[in-house]
């Protein structure tokens, strides 16, 4: 595919960060574009208007006992986006930089990613401004029960559904399902997805992000011109999603000859088993000498990312790849894994290099299809196995992958504006639904 002169409708869902200096605020920025689609695509003014603002925003502030016998007060955060297609579906952080605008625009593009799923939710976030990692263990338990006590009549299985999201895990969420049952006085497991499977998780939940970036890769194998045994991939981290989605490709043959952790990275051209760099991370809590099948070296974070590969996949953090590093970056293919990987200026930067991005709305949407799948099978006190789930999870997923490369092809825009234009009109098709201007006009 060539990528030169195609249009650019969306920016990418990455942050104002350095290097993006003079950026407006994270919302606006959505906002400002939604608009200009809108326009360009000739999306009904009623529709614009309903997705202007957020349905509801709550701000509270959580009182909680510090081990040490002193009470310390937390800013949090819930926002339900947009409801049309049904509940309201999205994590929770819990992060020091969380704030009602960084929330507001995450409910927002999760909207978009869950109509690019074509899941009957709508989008939210939330978060608490906290660091998390100096709390104990009983006051991040005592902090996660009273986000809950604070957002119960907010959140519901039919209205509200968290998630985890940066820095919450599964016995967070098993802390605040149990918080939200006793609060309604029954048990309630669906009230929140990425649960224990003891508590009512779904198996498949656990490596579902990084395996739908590998199923999407693999299914777009011939237009994007890539084949197992002759593409090399460099991933950023080895958490969750990296781990997951670098297991399942080397599985099938792919090279991986690049990854890394908070500490840096190992790379070697002759390629790397991810499963023994994993436990040997896990062992020894560091990467510098993990095994590799050559001459591994270790490098910096910075220089991984501006290797020479086939396939780029930004797993970690948000704002890795930015004005001041996108002209060195020598991928030919990104796959955003990481929510807002590359910021505005880098995705400007990129596409003039042809640089095909496959946008973490779509990348990442394996998590939130199987966070899906446990809230129905909550609801309906049925449990599928994994054949099932991995089925089911294939199924939802690449068509969606496949309607929004012809989408490109058709509109001639970029994957990131064609992952939203099929998102805002699916979102329009139901907004307008309920009767638009022509219909009351008539
Ligand atoms: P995780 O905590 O399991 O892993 C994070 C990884 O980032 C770790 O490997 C860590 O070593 C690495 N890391 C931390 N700081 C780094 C730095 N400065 N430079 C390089 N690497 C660094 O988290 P995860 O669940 O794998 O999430 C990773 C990304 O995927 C996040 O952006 C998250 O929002 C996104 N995401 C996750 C899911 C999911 O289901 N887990 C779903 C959608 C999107």
């Amino acid at each position: 595919m060539n990528a030169s002169g195609l249009s650019r409708l969306f920016l990418s869902t990455a942050g104002s960060s350095e290097g993006d200096s003079g950026a407006p605020k994270l919302f606006d920025q959505a906002r400002a574009r939604l608009e200009a689609a809108a326009e360009h695509l000739g999306i009904d003014t009623d529709v614009v208007e309903k997705l202007k603002y957020p349905k509801e925003t709550l701000a509270a502030s959580l009182l909680i006992r510090m081990d040490d016998g002193a009470r310390r007060s937390f800013k949090a955060f819930r926002c339900r986006y947009d409801d049309t297609r049904g509940p309201t579906k999205g994590g929770i952080r819990f992060h020091p930089a969380v704030n009602m605008d960084e929330i507001m625009a995450l409910s927002f593009w999760m909207t978009f990613k869950c109509a690019i799923a074509n899941l009957p939710y709508g989008g939210a976030k939330g978060g608490v401004c906290v660091d998390a990692q100096q709390l104990s263990k009983a006051e991040l338990e005592r902090l996660s029960r009273a986000y809950v006590k604070a957002f119960a009549n907010f959140i519901g299985p039919e209205r509200d559904i968290p998630a985890p999201d940066m820095y919450t895990n599964a016995m967070v969420m098993g802390w605040m399902a149990d918080e939200y049952s006793a609060t309604v006085g029954h048990p309630s497991p669906a009230v929140i997805t990425g649960k224990p499977l003891e508590l009512g998780g779904s198996l498949g939940r656990n490596d579902a992000t990084g395996r739908g970036g590998y199923l999407i890769l693999r299914h777009l194998e011939n237009a994007l011109h890539v084949s197992p045994e002759k593409t090399r991939v460099i991933i950023q981290g080895i958490g969750n999603v990296a781990y997951h989605c670098a297991r399942l490709l080397h599985q099938d043959g792919y090279s991986i000859i690049g990854l890394s952790d908070s500490n840096g990275a190992l790379f070697d051209t002759d390629g790397m088993d991810p499963v023994a760099v994993r436990q040997y991370k896990t062992k020894h809590g560091y990467l510098d000498e993990a095994p590799t099948n050559g001459h591994g070296e270790s490098i910096s974070n910075a220089e991984l990312l501006e290797r020479e590969c086939d396939v780029l996949i930004p797993a970690a953090l948000e704002n890795q790849i930015h004005q001041q590093n996108a002209d060195q970056i020598r991928a030919r293919i990104i796959l955003e894994m990481a929510n807002g990987p590359l910021t505005p200026a880098a995705d400007e930067i990129l596409l003039k290099k042809n640089t095909i991005i496959i946008p973490d709305i779509l990348a990442n949407a394996g998590g939130v299809i199987v966070s899906y799948f446990e809230w129905v099978q909550n609801k309906a006190g049925l449990y599928w196995d994994i054949d099932e789930i991995h089925h089911r999870l294939k199924a939802m997923l690449v068509p969606q992958a496949e309607t929004i490369w012809r989408l490109m092809q058709d509109e001639s825009v970029d994957l990131r504006s064609a992952a939203y234009i099929l998102a805002l009109n699916r979102i329009s098709t139901s907004i307008s639904a309920h009767g638009n201007k022509n219909y009351f006009a008539s």
